[in-house]
């Protein structure tokens, strides 16, 4: 099982009470509040912790990420962003949900967007076009 700061959402230990990374204490936290907070964190004006939370979700499936993740494509521009939540919604949510986030792309197409939809196509199996 691997462990992650709640704060910048790097890898810890187990035993780590403080998180080497970023100095937060790691004390008070475990359960529904991990993923209550991990969803918060796509919110994080640090793109590599929105990009760290978004990969970890999809690890951990966690459905109630959706909405959050939906979001977050409507709401963003960065192209980095963009490509780690379609991969997360796609892993977690399957083709239905890929293609939703799909539409919602449609104006933000960039190299680094459509490398990331060509990756959840071949996750999902997905060969032919639609
Ligand atoms: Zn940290």
């Amino acid at each position: 099982m691997r462990f992650y700061c709640t704060n910048c959402w790097n890898d810890i230990t187990e035993n780590d009470k403080i998180c080497s990374h970023c100095g937060a204490d790691q004390t008070e936290l475990h359960g529904e509040v991990f993923e209550e907070k991990l969803i918060r964190a796509l919110h994080n004006p640090e793109p590599e912790t929105v990009i760290r939370a978004a990969n970890i979700l999809a690890d951990l499936k966690v459905l109630d990420a959706l909405p959050s993740l939906e979001s977050l494509i409507k709401i963003n521009l960065d192209p980095f962003i963009l490509a780690a939540a379609i991969k997360s919604i796609c892993k977690i949510g399957g083709e239905n949900y890929f293609y939703r986030a799909r539409n919602l792309l449609k104006s933000k197409k960039s190299f680094i967007v459509e490398n990331a939809l060509k990756d959840c196509q071949s996750f999902l199996k997905l060969y032919k076009s639609k």
